[in-house]
């Protein structure tokens, strides 16, 4: 927002010149000025400064008429012809009000393709106190907006998932204060005890994931990748304990399957915790969503420069449809199951996050009913193997 100020700014101190130089430089040529007649009068710099502007500009005299679009501007026209419409129709109506002495500003969804939203914004040019001309910039704030639209969401699904606990809290407590019998008031308190640790889970998946994304400067080092990937499946075996599935890992570049240690020596520049944290939840995730005697099996297996540490599980998939969207913060593809498994609907987004921080990707393959494996693919250093 700053960024596109600045820019506006800039682009209206450019208006003033341009229009101003653009008036005193037509002369006879009334009619024909266009933008090649501008570069032979003006200032090259000046005009390459504003046919360079990431912004579109688009000009009309004090009769309306438009004398100068940049390239810009001319890019928006270029797409599907409805978009091309909409663009013509909001510059030629801004322009209008702009001729009024009105300064307006609007935002328009283009369905493309490219799919985008542009804002428009239509202004008088006044030169000492004479109006000589109006003018209209287009700038591109699809990013913009998405990152906005990404904030709102968060912002209310954070209120939503820190609610429903308390709410439950709040109304159990109520209920426990008039229980007198001790099977109702442990069972009661039970349940307390369960939305508490939920709610604190879900505020210690939050600040793990802003202290993720902040990037403050952490300490990378070298680190043995089998070594943390053990380190990793130790840390979730009782996890698989209680789900009663079998947790193993194996090096596939060695063709060894009898479990990491000292199997693979290559090492990433990394952040211990923070892969520790990533992984710890993609165990999590397969040893939760398989059934009783399925089985989890973590893998690592080297691709020249890279490694990648797979996780694979034979539990219930997820449907195509959500693919995309499970590394979303708080996406859960079933709600009710995700629920009864204690899930946060944030791990994934850490993982993310973490892969992204260390200069990787996380990548998912699934099929319903068949299992799901991630795999989190980090750069290699050096070349320890
Ligand atoms: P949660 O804390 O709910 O598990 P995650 O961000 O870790 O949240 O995962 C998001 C959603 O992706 C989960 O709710 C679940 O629906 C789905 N999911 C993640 N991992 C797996 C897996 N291994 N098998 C099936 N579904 C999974």
């Amino acid at each position: 927002m700053t960024g596109w100020l600045a820019l506006a700014g800039c682009a209206g101190v450019l208006i003033g010149v341009l229009l101003t130089r653009t008036i005193s430089s037509r002369g006879e040529a009334k009619n024909s000025l266009q933008l090649e007649t501008y570069h032979e009068v003006s200032d090259k710099r000046i005009a390459e400064a504003v046919r360079s502007l990431p912004i579109g500009l688009v000009l009309a005299d004090e009769s309306g008429e438009v004398i100068y679009r940049n390239a810009h501007a001319n890019s928006y026209e270029r797409g599907p012809r409805v978009s091309k419409a909409l663009v013509r129709g909001h510059v030629k109506d801004l322009l209008a009000e702009a001729a009024q002495g009105n300064t307006e500003q609007l935002e328009v969804d283009l369905f493309g393709p490219p799919r985008l939203r542009l804002r428009f914004s239509g202004r008088p040019v006044v030169d000492a106190d004479r109006q000589i001309g109006a003018a209209v910039m287009i700038s591109d704030i699809t990013e913009e907006h998405r990152i906005d639209q990404v904030r709102k969401d968060f912002v209310a699904n954070v209120s939503h998932e820190l609610k429903t606990p308390v709410g439950a809290m709040s109304i159990l407590a109520e209920t426990l204060s008039v229980a007198d019998d001790p099977e109702t008031v442990a069972r009661l308190s039970g349940r307390i005890r369960k939305a508490a640790t939920r709610l604190g889970e879900t505020v210690d998946d939050l600040l793990t994931l802003s202290t993720i994304e902040a990037s403050e400067p952490v300490e990378f080092v070298p680190l043995v990748v089998s070594d943390f990937v053990s380190e990793a499946i130790e840390m979730c075996r009782d996890e698989a304990q209680i789900y009663e599935v079998a947790l193993s890992g194996a090096v596939q570049a060695s063709g060894s399957s009898g479990g990491l240690q000292g199997s693979d020596q290559v090492s990433v520049l990394g952040n211990r915790p923070q892969l520790l944290s990533a992984l710890n939840n993609l165990i999590t995730n397969a040893i939760k969503y398989s059934a009783a005697g399925g089985d989890v099996v973590v893998g690592l297996e080297r691709e020249s420069e890279w490694v990648d540490i797979a996780v694979v599980d034979r539990g219930i998939g997820i449907p195509e449809k959500d693919l995309q969207r499970i590394f979303e913060r708080f996406y859960r593809v079933d709600t009710a199951r995700s629920r009864s498994t204690g899930g946060t609907g944030l791990g994934l987004s850490i993982v993310r996050h973490v892969a992204l921080n260390h200069g990787g990707e996380v990548t998912v393959t699934s099929e319903e009913g068949k299992g799901s494996t991630f795999t989190m693919r980090l750069p290699v250093v050096g070349s320890g193997s």
